[in-house]
């Protein structure tokens, strides 16, 4: 499989992994990863704390062993808003750890990279879930409605109630 990815191999240890994510966006592969609107609606309805233990398990488990079952084959390309992070950020198996972030393959990672690649997914989904498009989150129960809104709802011309995700 072609492989266009361009990749010096340095880990960006920079808490906002900027550099990391501008060398991601030149490729195309990588680039064209998205949450869609139903793993943003996961991703709020469990919480971060939740998605980032997911991401935790989902490394400990499919890329931490120093040889991981089915490696290059491991990470679903859908399923999970951290499968989808894992082949956006180039974490979805040892040969993309190598060749992206200069982990070396063939030996099991430490709690340090590790938390490295969780910190990694956990940043570039709450990335994703800033760019959602605005007014995407429903408006929580306990929020005062605005008056305009309550009108709106009452207007004959209003279709849209029960497609949250339309937009
Ligand atoms: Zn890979």
């Amino acid at each position: 499989m072609a492989d266009l990815d361009y990749s010096p191999p340095v880990a960006d240890f920079s808490p906002s992994f900027d550099a990391l994510f501008a060398r991601l966006e030149t490729s195309p592969f990588r680039r064209r990863f998205r949450l869609s609107p139903a793993d943003r609606a996961y991703v709020r309805e469990k919480g971060v704390d939740a998605i980032r233990s997911h991401a935790e398990d989902f490394v400990r488990g499919r890329l931490a062993p120093a040889a991981p079952r089915n490696d290059g084959k491991q990470t679903p390309m859908r399923g999970h808003p951290v499968f989808v992070a894992q082949h956006a950020t180039a974490c979805c198996c040892r040969g993309c750890l190598r060749k992206w972030h200069g982990i070396p393959e063939g030996v099991e990672l430490d709690a340090a990279q590790r938390r490295y690649v969780a910190d990694v997914l956990m940043a570039w989904i709450a990335r994703q879930m800033e760019a959602a498009p605005p007014g995407e989150a429903a408006p929580s129960p306990a929020a005062p409605a605005p008056a305009r809104r309550a009108r709106a709802r009452k207007s004959p011309g209003d279709a849209t109630p029960g497609l949250p995700f339309l937009s």
